[in-house]
């Protein structure tokens, strides 16, 4: 029972393998668990596999940071019916996080921190280098005491060590995830920096270029803002979606499935975007 939409493999910046988040979902007894990384596919063949073994439901995701001038503008692309289209799309993206990323590392050496691209590589295995890959590096090298610290002091925005990198736009963002196939579902609302009537007025504007869903069971909020947000994806008629942002190791409080202790999404939010999806393919003749 129940689905979690939302999760990160060693693909990108979670510590879990594909192989290993697909069956410790399993294990949970959850339905269908989505492999959702930073900017890649690449966790997702190996997810599929082992998901035909734990006899559990892989939804084939991604989560893309958007151009946005305030906090964080998250994109979670779900349900992908061609995943390597969708990856040629990001070809700019992943070159950019790379080009960042030497940026990064020599912004810490300015600091006076020994650290090489080759020990951040160390911490990030063969997926995509996040920053909580830099993260847990200066933990382990004594830089800063815990993950979040290491975003405070260096890593987050407007932080001596941060350094942007190429995003695609929201509404390219949007066409890219249904050219794919798939659906388009704004991550965790609350780190976009914008309350009331000014987020109402953001997804009054990203449901325009399409958006059709929005994460409102979130492992990190509590049940009256989980509550608030489903109301406030059902004025804008975006699918409440859902998941913990489950990434093991690199976010220690956060548990697969239960995000914080009291997570479950309901298997409905899963069907919902099915039918958003088949809704696109097929567009009811009165609102052709
Ligand atoms: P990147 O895509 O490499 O810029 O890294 C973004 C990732 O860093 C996010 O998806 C989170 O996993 C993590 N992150 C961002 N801000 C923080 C923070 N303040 N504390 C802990 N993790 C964070
Ligand atoms: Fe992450
Ligand atoms: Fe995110
Ligand atoms: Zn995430």
């Amino acid at each position: 029972m129940g689905v979690d939409l939302h999760t990160h493999t060693t693909a990108s910046d979670g510590s879990d393998s594909p192989a290993e988040l697909v069956s410790a979902a399993a294990a949970l007894g959850l339905s269908a668990v989505a492999v959702t990384d930073h900017d890649t596919t690449e966790g997702l063949a190996e997810a599929e596999a082992a998901a035909s073994r734990a006899g559990i439901e892989v939804v084939r995701g991604l989560e893309l940071s958007l151009e946005w001038g305030r906090g964080a503008m998250h994109l979670l692309v779900l349900l992908i019916e061609d995943r390597h289209y969708l990856s040629s799309r990001l070809v700019r993206v992943r070159e950019g996080r790379t080009r960042r990323n030497l940026e990064v590392v020599e912004l810490l050496r300015s600091l006076g921190m020994d650290v090489t691209l080759e020990e951040v590589r160390e911490e990030g295995g063969s997926g995509t280098i996040g920053r909580p890959h830099f993260a847990s590096l200066l933990v382990k090298k004594g830089y800063a005491p815990d993950i979040p610290a290491a975003f405070d002091l260096y890593l987050g925005r407007g932080r001596p060590a941060y350094v942007e990198r190429f995003r695609l736009g929201p509404a390219e963002a949007i066409a890219a995830a249904h050219a794919a196939g798939g659906v388009a579902v704004l991550a965790h609302p609350l780190t976009l920096g914008v309350e009331g009537g000014r987020l109402s007025a953001v997804l009054e504007e990203l449901s325009e270029q399409g958006l059709d869903g929005m994460e409102a069971y979130y492992g990190a909020y509590d049940p009256p803002t989980r509550r608030s947000l489903i109301e406030l994806a059902r004025r804008h008629g975006l699918v409440p979606s859902g998941g913990s942002d489950y990434h093991g190791r690199f976010k220690p409080d956060v548990k697969l499935g239960t995000g914080r202790g009291d997570l479950l999404v309901p298997d409905e939010v899963l069907a919902e975007l099915r039918a958003a999806v088949a809704a696109r393919r097929s567009p009811a003749p009165h609102r052709a």
